[in-house]
């Protein structure tokens, strides 16, 4: 039987390639006018960095990690998320130490061992940015302004911002035993899993799958289910008066907990039209601890992750206008296969100057070549035959113009590289 790819993996190509390949570009642009740099991490990495920071009781931890040993007996995950790897990194490069304050974007694959149903993958791709050094609400205001941005950019723009603050690690204590003492009476009616939550983490009572936990838990909540001190509170002020003061509109009356525990005060969600009630396209929040927590200094950070497979499914809803791309590039066509050698040195001297050029190597006929070139979407074509080789002159056609002049064979790169010198993308 044929192999094919894993369930919950996708292949990539034609089209789907060029509308994602149109979101990173989007997501590097942006970024980098905000001012954040790209960090890469590698995809596998120490099972302590994600069963330290995301919190045991989540169900990240619990049944989603792709974890193996190694054969010598490493203890390793393919990545889950982004953020953990980005903070042990910051810290492992000692940029607390160098530059303080940083900002950093990402793009690659996660990685969850969740069963592949619609819109979940087992390798599904994120982009997100961190800001780690800095506790103001202004970072806050401008990681949602540069979440909301990109969505925009990339057609997006039916979207709702859900906005929320966790408060800070004492408020949640608070809050927590709110809870607790909120859900004592039907603690005999949680699933078993939930009755482990009660005692260890609460909050995660509210993620639970099983349709009566979930509808005891936020049976139990009126309102915000999170205590703020008053700096927490000022904080929220000061984030929601920022994004109102630059055209943010939100909605800070919904209430929803991020399921990570690595969370504080700010957190947010942006919902898009046309996917499912349950599923945010891009999400994040302030993580005041997280640095602290993987051994490194209390420095405040914030950021989000977006999902690309969400985005296009986003972008599916509210129909993006798919540009057909320019007509570009260099076709030489031979008229006979004998004269492929002398038409790849040319090609070659075309490719050296930056010139995007194709031919074929297969001895097809013209007319089939032309077709091709035609169907790459080339702007000039070229024949070359005997007879251009013995008046030493070939003809270039302009597709887009529909014109056409001849120029000498021994000056055809020279003269191709002048008329296309912006062809090379
Ligand atoms: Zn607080
Ligand atoms: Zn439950």
């Amino acid at each position: 039987m044929a192999i094919q790819a894993l369930r919950g993996t996708t292949d990539l190509f034609g089209d789907d390639a060029r509308r994602w390949a149109a979101v990173e570009h989007h997501v590097k642009r942006l970024c980098r006018a905000h001012g954040y740099g790209e960090i890469r991490t590698p995809v596998i990495e120490d099972a302590a960095l994600f069963l330290r920071t995301l919190g045991e009781t989540t169900d990240i931890v619990q049944k989603e990690m792709f974890r193996f040993e190694d054969r010598g007996g490493h203890d390793i995950v393919l990545r889950p998320e982004g953020t953990a790897s980005v903070v042990r990194a910051y810290l492992e490069h000692n940029l607390h130490k160098t530059i303080g304050f940083a900002k950093l974007f990402y793009l690659g694959p996660m990685f969850r061992a969740e069963r592949p149903q619609a819109g979940r993958l087992r390798q599904f791709h994120q982009y997100g940015v961190e800001a780690i050094g800095s506790y103001s609400p202004w970072i806050d205001v401008e990681v949602i302004l540069l979440c909301l941005d990109i969505l925009n950019a990339c057609g997006v723009t039916e979207t709702t911002v859900w906005l929320s603050s966790m408060g800070c690690r004492e408020d949640q204590q608070r809050s927590a035993a709110q809870l607790r003492e909120r859900l004592a009476s039907q603690r005999a009616k949680l699933c078993q899993e939930c009755q482990k939550r009660f005692d260890k983490n609460v909050f995660r009572v509210l993620d639970c799958q099983n349709p009566s936990c979930h509808g005891i838990a936020w049976g139990a909540i009126t309102g915000s289910p999170f205590l703020l001190c008053g700096n927490c509170e000022a904080h929220f002020t000061a984030v929601r008066q920022g994004l109102g003061q630059n055209g943010v509109a939100f909605d800070d009356t919904q209430v929803f907990a991020r399921g990570l525990d690595y969370y504080t005060q700010t957190v947010f969600e942006v919902r898009a039209k046309g996917l499912g009630a349950q599923d945010a396209v891009a999400a994040g929040g302030r993580y005041n601890h997280l640095v602290e927590d993987l051994g490194g200094p209390a420095l405040g950070a914030v950021g989000f992750a977006a999902g690309i497979e969400r985005i296009l499914m986003a972008q599916g809803a509210v129909p993006a206008p798919v540009e057909r791309p320019k007509r570009h590039g260099v076709y030489l066509a031979v008229a006979q296969p004998a004269l492929i050698g002398r038409a790849f040195q040319q090609v070659t001297q075309l490719r050296a100057q930056g010139v995007q050029v194709l031919m074929d190597y297969d001895g097809k006929s013209l007319k089939a070549q032309l077709r091709e070139a035609d169907k790459a979407g080339c702007k000039f074509v070229a024949i070359l035959g005997e007879k251009e080789l013995e008046q030493g002159a070939i003809t270039l056609k302009d597709l887009d113009a529909q014109s056409q002049e001849t120029v000498a064979v021994e000056k055809f790169a020279e003269s191709v590289g002048k008329r296309t010198g912006h062809a090379c993308h």
